[in-house]
């Protein structure tokens, strides 16, 4: 397989993003956390192109620009300030973040660099109040080993994180952002673009990941780590993909767009065979609202109900072309469905080569296609919404087309949870980075590196060997361990409770991993929360078996105890006094039994008492104290 990549030329770069878990923002002194109540403060900003250096005009930001996009930012005090919201200039750089990124970075053996220079970077979708992002590198020029293979790591830089989109507004005019992520650190890992499979290109993530985990200053859970990928065949385009969520994820990304890019050349070369021209795809709209004036197809029928039109246009020599798949449930159709959504703000298309699907008949099918002049080599394209939208939306796909005739347009994708990708915009121009003038450099002193260098983490295989001999773990917990994000905790919760190390760690890895599965939000539930439920194990406060109810119990319940947890779950422990009585009243309701069988009803006795105190009292307790009363 790893030849056969290199065959066709594969070469894929990573950016791994990771917020870091500093006390503050990069910028500001509000804490780096989210908010999920009712936004205190909400205001209204319209969304305007920025101007580069070189006065280039993003156009995918010109164009929603033209449209009179507007955003409206939504916040609370706890969270963010008049930095985030741009009424005030930004704060000194966050130098514990630096130290967090100079770790990493020398952990990669990188260079520093001696002064730290915030720079802008253009953004055009309203995620910063801005307009730009600010960023800085800190280190460059460094390599990791992946087995014997050398990846170099072009640069370490210190980024702002950007604003979450929390949806929209009417009908897609005023896009709602969430300014509580502002500003919080994010670390950014550049690898040059030498790998050369799918697995490679997740080996390298998880490394990048484990060397991030290990500072011990990185936040946890679903959303604090992103990974950019940029993925280049020589025959087919360099395509960006954004937002990759898991680091399991990365190989089948990969995959998919390598299968996308090679399937999008057979069709140019199956194109090309027919004699389809670019010249031939022409921006002809045809009103075929009349067509299905009886429709039903529902999607239509609403749509000519609220007075808006069914356009179509064909497309020369593109029959059965828009039905070839290119990644699992996703076809050239959809690459034309995708790009008329962002540019038409439409739900989607209907095409012939789907056809007749949707409500739509047969008998529809072959009005349309002579009212729009195709025949069955031809294909056509047709769309309901109001006649802006459907304008913007069948331009977006002759467009396309047209690219499809040339092979695989450059652009910027975004990743499903499945693995595969879908249209996010056209690819930025360059040139997009200017100083930022509100902020000093700073200076990384020779003096700080040498303190950073002096504290570093343990490499990987120092670790392992030390948690197999120090905590007696075999070699497959150590390394759970040593993966895990918890690593840290799982030795100082050892160190501070007399409970085994294997029971602490079998939790920490594969219990967490299973409560995961089943849809436990994980991260929810703080470290100090879980040394505490540790600490009630170690004092008998709990039972062990009790852990994972507990946990999940916290997670759904934020900022409560232990005690809290116990007292909702009625985990309250019997003490000796009350299962004393408890023995005796058990005994004394079956005293005909003791009085015949004596010591031998021991083993129904022990059952019945247990039968009320599972998980409240300790079994060897119970037992103890039966065969004391029964005697
Ligand atoms: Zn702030």
């Amino acid at each position: 397989m790893e030849t056969e990549y290199a065959k066709i030329g594969l070469k894929v770069g990573l950016e791994i993003h990771q917020q870091l878990n500093t006390q503050t923002k990069l910028f500001c002194s509000c804490p780096p956390a989210l908010f999920k109540e009712e936004p205190e403060i909400t205001f209204l900003r319209r969304l305007r192109p920025t101007q580069s250096e070189l006065g280039q005009v993003d156009p995918a930001a010109f164009f929603e620009f033209q449209k009179g996009i507007k955003i409206q930012y939504e916040a609370n005090k706890a969270t963010s300030c008049l930095v985030e919201m741009d009424e005030e200039p930004p704060h000194p750089l966050n130098m514990a973040a630096v130290e967090v990124v100079l770790t990493a970075a020398l952990m990669m053996n990188m260079q520093p660099i001696d002064e730290v220079h915030v720079m802008r970077k253009t953004v055009i979708d309203g995620s910063n109040t801005t307009g730009f992002q600010r960023t800085c590198i800190i280190a460059s020029n460094g390599w990791i080993k992946i087995g014997e293979k050398t990846i170099p790591i072009q640069a370490a830089s210190l980024e702002e994180d950007a604003a979450r989109k929390t949806g929209t507004q009417d009908d897609g005019k005023i896009i709602c952002y969430r300014i509580d992520r502002l500003g919080i650190p994010l670390i950014e890992v550049a690898t040059a673009p030498v790998i050369h499979s799918p697995i490679e290109a997740q080996e390298v993530a998880l490394a990048i990941g484990r060397i991030l985990r290990d500072t011990g200053k990185v936040m946890r859970g679903l959303g604090t780590i992103r990974q950019d990928l940029n993925v280049s065949l020589p025959n087919g385009a360099l395509i960006e993909i954004k937002g990759v969520q898991e680091l399991e994820l990365i190989s089948k990304v990969v995959e998919y767009e390598i299968q996308r890019q090679l399937k999008l050349i057979q069709v140019k070369e199956k194109l090309q065979k027919k004699g389809a021209k670019a010249e031939a795809l022409k921006k002809q709209f045809i009103d075929v609202s009349e067509v299905f004036k009886q429709t039903k197809c529902k999607v239509i029928h609403k749509a000519l109900a609220k007075d808006q039109k069914v356009l179509a246009v064909k497309l020369p020599k593109f029959g059965d072309v828009l039905k070839s798949e290119l990644m699992p449930g996703f076809r050239v159709g959809t690459e034309l469905s995708d790009r008329a959504r962002f540019w038409g703000r439409v739900g989607g298309i209907f095409h012939t080569d789907e056809m007749p699907a949707h409500g739509v008949t047969a008998e529809e099918v072959e009005v349309l296609r002579k009212v729009v002049g195709a025949t069955e080599e031809d294909a056509v394209v047709f769309v309901a919404d109001t006649a802006e939208n459907v304008l913007d939306a069948l331009k977006a796909v002759v467009e396309r087309a047209q690219e499809a005739i040339e092979g695989v347009p450059a652009e910027t994708r975004t990743a499903k949870d499945d693995g595969t990708t879908r249209y996010m915009r056209p690819r930025p121009g360059a040139a997009r980075m200017y100083p930022e003038t509100d902020i000093p450099p700073s200076v990384i002193t020779g003096a700080l590196v040498e303190k950073i260098r002096a504290n570093l983490p343990e490499p990987i295989e120092k670790k392992l060997e030390r948690l197999m001999k120090e905590y007696r773990l075999n070699v497959k917990l150590a390394s759970q361990i040593a993966n895990s994000e918890y690593s840290t905790l799982f030795e100082s919760i050892v160190k501070q409770s007399s409970i085994p190390s294997t029971t602490v760690s079998v939790f920490l890895t594969e219990t967490l991993k299973a409560l995961r599965r089943d849809g436990v939000q994980v991260e929810k539930v703080t470290d100090d929360q879980i040394t505490e439920i540790f600490r009630g194990v170690g004092s008998g406060e709990i039972v062990k078996e009790a852990l994972a109810d507990v946990f999940t119990w916290l997670s759904e319940n934020e900022s409560k105890n232990l005690q809290d947890a116990v007292d909702a779950l009625g985990l309250k422990m019997f003490s000796k006094e009350e299962l004393e009585k408890l023995v005796d009243r058990v005994i004394e309701e079956n005293s005909s039994s003791v009085d015949q069988l004596g010591e031998k009803t021991f083993g129904m006795l022990m059952g019945l008492v247990m039968k009320e105190v599972r998980g409240k009292a300790e079994p060897e307790l119970v037992s103890a104290l039966l065969k004391e009363r029964l005697r």
